[in-house]
């Protein structure tokens, strides 16, 4: 890795939800946890919303939030970051997706990369479908990067214009 690489800056975006054991507190000590990533500083939080769980069976609702981060880090590297904070907050991970969980942060988008690997999608790929993410996302947008785009050049804030609003709500606190 060149010396250049290694002091780039870079913009991520996190999408950051919980719905178990205290869900405003886990976003709240996630925020902290993001701006404690080594080389990495936390740009920004959105204001949070309340949303309706998509996984299966009975859940509670969902406080969403999403993050903006300027890192140092690679991709891969502000991924593992981002699973172990995960576990640092009791994540448990089953062979069930989408059950309840106390934190989930996902990369959704890293400057304008894209890159599709076994472990790691950027931008991720359900990003487009989820009101929970298009709205703090497009939050952020307007305050940090309001042309802010996915590399194919659809605009955040149009999507989130776009989508609809069945089940999220702006969270009080
Ligand atoms: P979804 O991905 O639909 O939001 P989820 O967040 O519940 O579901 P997880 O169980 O948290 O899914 O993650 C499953 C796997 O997704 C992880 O092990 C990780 O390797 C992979 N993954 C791929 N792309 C991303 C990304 N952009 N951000 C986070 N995880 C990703
Ligand atoms: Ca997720
Ligand atoms: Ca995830």
């Amino acid at each position: 890795m060149t010396c250049s690489s290694t002091t780039q800056k870079n913009i991520a975006y996190i999408g950051v939800g919980s719905n178990l054991d205290q869900p405003l507190e886990h976003i709240k000590q996630a925020a902290e946890a993001l701006d404690q990533i080594p080389q990495t500083q936390l740009l920004a939080l959105s204001p949070l919303y309340q949303s309706k769980a998509i996984g299966p069976g009975e859940q509670s609702d969902y406080i969403n939030a999403a993050a903006a981060l300027e890192t140092q880090l690679p991709p891969l590297e502000l991924l593992h970051q981002l699973q172990a904070i995960e576990n640092k907050q009791g994540r448990k991970r089953g062979p069930v997706r989408w059950v309840a969980r106390t934190l989930d942060l996902d990369l959704l988008l890293f400057n304008n990369i894209t890159l599709e690997t076994e472990e790691l999608t950027i931008p991720h790929p359900r990003m487009t479908e989820r009101n929970f993410v298009l709205f703090p996302l497009r939050d952020l947008a307007i305050l940090l990067s309001p042309t802010l785009a996915l590399p194919d050049g659809r605009s955040i804030v149009d999507l989130a214009q776009n989508s609809n609003d069945d089940g999220i709500y702006l969270s009080s606190s």
